[in-house]
């Protein structure tokens, strides 16, 4: 099968024929229709995240159909439309038993044994569990989710990642209470799903705040009320003239840089809670003072992977999406066939909000 191989951080990716093993005891095979392109990709493949192997296939928000299932495979058939995530669950470990798959520490033949080997022989690691710029995966049946006949795989691949950790992180980890002020910062792939996630919740009003005022009109269509240049000198004061002089109760950071998180911080109201949702580079250090987070009472939580239940979450995001509520079609920038990978990588990295596809026939 061809895959879109990296041999290297800040490499160009290699389409090229490579192999994939039948799925063992647990695990399914899955034709991939459709892979999106998430910025945490683009961090593996360019070296941001240190400890990554190489050569690797990325892509990990994927949808497609099962082709073959592993012994021990109940829930999934051949032919099934199924969601792929990277959230996989060994069922045993202390945070498996807790319902926080998304922390997952066991141990599963798929992270010692490697399914993909190239031409040579060599191991092709699959990037972030799941090596989904390719034609199939081999995953763990919990990272498979089942899906409606009637979404489409491109929509239905967004889902996997990027809007089950914007959404997510409003609904999961900070449990938004409706009529609260909500800012998003940083409105790319994760925040104009927080933006989204907001809306849904209720917020009012929900600021949208970034270095880059192209990606506003995303945000509005999602539910912002207003959107606000980050590099505005006074954009504190504006924030806190929309909010009446108090701030913001939600403030969600999804821009992986240390002046984002600053920012959130000078934005906060009293009693408020800062949500990092997005998983920045490794050193980003920003500098908070911890005085202030005491004297106001506030929160700072992080969230990974929206705090995600993929067996609960994946199937109310996609009733969200039939009740209007959800957007998903409008997320979509460009479809793209696995030949134009470097094209669509390149695009992806200029940070618009909505995302880049790649699709396969
Ligand atoms: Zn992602
Ligand atoms: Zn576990």
């Amino acid at each position: 099968m061809r895959a879109a191989v990296c041999y290297g951080a800040g490499e160009p990716l290699r389409v090229e024929e490579i192999t994939v093993a039948p799925p063992k005891q647990g695990e399914v095979r899955i034709a991939v229709g459709a892979c999106a392109i998430c910025q945490s990709d683009l961090h593996y493949m360019s070296g941001a995240w240190p400890g990554r192997p190489f050569p690797a296939v990325c892509g990990h928000e994927v949808a497609g159909t099962v082709a073959d299932c592993g012994h021990g495979v109940a829930e999934h058939r051949e032919g099934d439309r199924v969601l792929v995530s990277l959230i996989r669950a060994c069922g045993q470990c202390r945070y498996c038993k807790a319902g926080a798959s998304y922390l997952c520490e066991g141990s599963l033949p798929l992270d010692k044994e490697a399914r993909f080997h190239n031409g040579k022989g060599e191991v092709v690691h699959q990037g972030l569990r799941t090596g989904g710029f390719a034609e199939q995966v081999v995953v763990h049946a919990s990272q498979v989710v089942g899906l409606p006949d009637d979404l489409p795989l491109e929509q239905a691949s967004l889902l996997a990642c990027g809007v089950l950790t914007g959404v997510g992180a409003v609904i999961n980890a900070a449990k938004l209470e409706a009529g609260r002020s909500a800012a998003v910062i940083g409105v790319g792939g994760v925040g104009v799903n927080c933006v989204q996630g907001a809306a849904i919740a209720g917020a009012e009003p929900i600021i949208a705040i970034d270095t880059e005022p192209a990606k506003f009109e995303l945000a509005r269509l999602c539910g912002a009320t207003h959107a606000l240049d980050a590099r505005d000198e006074n954009l504190v004061e504006a924030v806190m003239e929309i909010t009446g002089g108090i701030g913001v109760d939600y403030v969600f950071v999804a821009a992986g840089n240390a002046q984002a998180m600053e920012l959130g911080g000078e934005l906060l109201a009293k009693l408020g809670c800062m949500v990092i949702a997005s998983l920045p580079p490794a050193g980003v250090t920003p500098r908070i003072q911890p005085r202030f987070v005491v004297n106001k009472n506030q929160t700072i939580i992080g969230t990974k992977m929206g705090t995600a239940s993929l067996a609960r979450d994946v199937p109310r995001l996609i009733e969200m999406h039939r009740e209007g509520r959800l957007k998903l079609a409008e997320l979509i920038a460009a479809r793209q066939p696995l030949d134009q990978i470097n094209e669509a990588i390149a695009e992806a990295g200029k940070g618009a909000a909505a995302r880049h596809v790649i699709v396969f026939d």
